[in-house]
């Protein structure tokens, strides 16, 4: 643990001298938010004021200048930003490489906080059983990864669907998940949706007509009773549906670059061979909401 605490949380390098301690989500928007005490994982309370992770400074300033600075300034017109993600979510991109989209930046950010929160928790949890759920994360192939990403100026991320909804509360949350690796931000009206290091195959399956249903069946909800966590409902509907995609997400390192091998594949009927079987999608979407207590109407 005294190692990881003199690693930089970006570069995964030892900090030789003067350390920075990053803050996962910056006051700024703490503030904004008022998220500064909430359960992060629904194992504790935290302070997200409180959640650092020790940085080089030259990473910590350059990560605000080129992600987080811009991030913030897209947050202040959250309308705008929700244009902005639904226009750009129809490329698929097959080189993946440094990019100046408003999805490779709030995929880059959104990443940044899901692997900081379990840093962050791993360095200073008591609790042994969460302890070591936290290190299989951030010891894992794909946090390597995200980290040479970063290195590489590729930003704090593996290829990630990114999805954007909607909704009429105005009530933040925030929910981690380890397995399929996820994360939900709301902030506000806008609710975003990183399936983690998914290699772009949720986006695969999840676009288009079947996207736009599922926004409008998130909509109904959603209008149906205000108080009802519509921003659950997508979630759960992407977790049962990743549960049930025949294919794992890989990676490979290559020449300055971390190659997305997820949607390549060898056989010669991809989709047949890949299709979701919807007896088991519909068994895993009603197990998935009863864990998120979700009742339709
Ligand atoms: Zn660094």
């Amino acid at each position: 643990m005294e190692d990881l605490r003199r690693t930089c949380f970006f570069c995964s390098e030892i900090i030789e001298g003067k350390k920075t301690l990053e803050h996962i989500i910056p006051n700024s928007l703490l503030g904004k938010l008022g998220i500064k005490e909430e359960t992060v994982t629904g194992q504790k309370e935290t302070q997200y004021s409180r959640v650092k992770v020790p940085a080089h400074s030259t990473c910590n300033s350059g990560f605000g200048s080129e992600y987080e600075n811009r991030v913030l300034m897209h947050l202040e017109d959250l309308d705008s930003l929700y244009e902005d993600l639904k226009s750009e979510e129809l490329g698929l991109p097959i080189i993946y490489g440094p990019d100046e989209s408003v999805t490779a930046i709030i995929t880059t950010w959104l990443s940044k906080i899901y692997y900081g929160l379990f840093y962050y928790d791993l360095i200073t949890t008591q609790d042994e059983e969460w302890r070591s759920i936290c290190s299989s994360i951030i010891s894992s192939q794909n946090f390597k990864y995200v980290c040479s990403s970063y290195k590489y100026g590729h930003g704090f991320q593996l290829p990630s669907s990114l999805y954007v909804f909607k909704t009429n509360g105005s009530k933040t949350d925030l929910t981690t998940i380890v397995d399929p690796s996820s994360f939900l931000l709301k902030i506000g009206s806008l609710t975003f949706i990183l399936c983690i290091c998914d290699g772009y195959l949720t986006k695969n399956y999840l676009n288009g007509e079947e996207l736009t249903r599922l926004r409008e069946c998130v909509r109904a909800e959603d209008e149906r009773n205000i108080d009802f966590p519509s921003h659950k409902l997508a979630l759960g509907e992407i977790i049962a549906l990743r549960r049930c995609i025949p294919k794992t997400p890989k990676f490979i390192s290559g020449d300055n670059q971390i190659i997305n091998m997820s949607l390549s594949t060898m056989v010669a009927n991809p989709d047949e061979y890949y299709s979701i079987n919807n007896d088991m999608l519909k068994r895993t979407r009603i197990e998935v909401l009863r864990d998120f207590n979700i009742e339709l109407g």
